[in-house]
């Protein structure tokens, strides 16, 4: 399973793309969230039209989804053939038919068919086993897990930690975790932190935990406090990472 960090960013990140992963076992791809930086970050990748098999969409807030538009235009525009599979909860999946629509308005159809698809608990795709579980958010979110064979990625989306998406985070080899701030916040809160981060990262052994979604001005010192816990790092754009290799690469794509 390789992993493509497309963007690690907070909302508004001046340095950073919207956040946002690719992951590809093989000929199979899904693209997990699309802010509105996403699409440019595909473009510089160069892939092919047709790669990705679907999107799953962890909540609809506009820095995790408003990139959807872009993406389907431009695979409209390249005359994608693939159907699209599109996964997200059911009660969020208006938002994105609405930026489907505008993708080739006012015409209502796009050169591929997309398929609208319910995230639940747990599903099967192809061999890929799919788990989500609900963080703590100011709208619904989920956090999802993906296994492969032997080998499982877990990602938080936006939100603080809950019991069960730790539950869903144990044993993963790679899991990503939305922190937004350096110091504590209230237990109440929306948002992830660092002193629960760290202390999922040690109680749960995690080989590798990635912070990612980090407002930007706390990144220097949030490096900082992750360089004694080999494995805690903070998630930058253009990581890349072989689970069966357990390699990371940095790749920077020129303009
Ligand atoms: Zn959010």
């Amino acid at each position: 399973m390789k992993i493509d960090v497309l963007g690690c960013g907070s909302a508004f990140s001046r340095w950073q793309n919207t956040s946002a992963l690719s992951v590809t076992e093989g000929h199979h791809q899904w693209l997990i969230d699309c802010g509105p930086t996403i699409p440019r970050a595909l473009w510089q990748r160069g892939g092919d039209i047709n790669d990705i098999d679907a999107i799953f969409f962890t909540h609809v807030h506009p820095d995790h989804c408003s990139g959807l538009t872009a993406l389907l235009n431009y695979w409209k525009s390249f005359s994608r053939h693939k159907p699209l599979l599109i996964y997200s909860q059911p009660e969020q999946r208006s938002v994105l038919m609405q930026l489907a629509g505008l993708a080739n308005w006012p015409a209502t159809s796009l050169s591929f068919v997309i398929e609208w698809r319910d995230s639940t608990a747990c599903w099967d795709w192809h061999h890929w086993r799919i788990q989500t579980a609900a963080t703590q958010h100011e709208m619904a979110n989920l956090a999802i897990r993906i296994d492969i064979g032997q080998e499982s990625l877990f990602y938080s989306g936006d939100g603080r930690p809950t019991s069960e998406s730790v539950a869903l985070m144990a044993g993963s080899q790679l899991a990503f975790q939305e922190c937004a701030s350096l110091t504590a916040l209230a237990h109440d809160a929306s948002h992830g932190d660092f002193p629960g981060c760290l202390a999922l990262f040690q109680q749960q052994a995690l080989p590798r935990l990635g912070l990612y979604h980090c407002n930007d001005a706390i990144l220097p010192a949030l490096k900082q406090a992750c360089l004694p816990y080999p494995g805690l790092f903070v998630s930058e754009d253009g990581l890349q990472y072989d689970i069966s290799q357990q390699q990371f690469f940095h790749i920077e794509y020129p303009l």
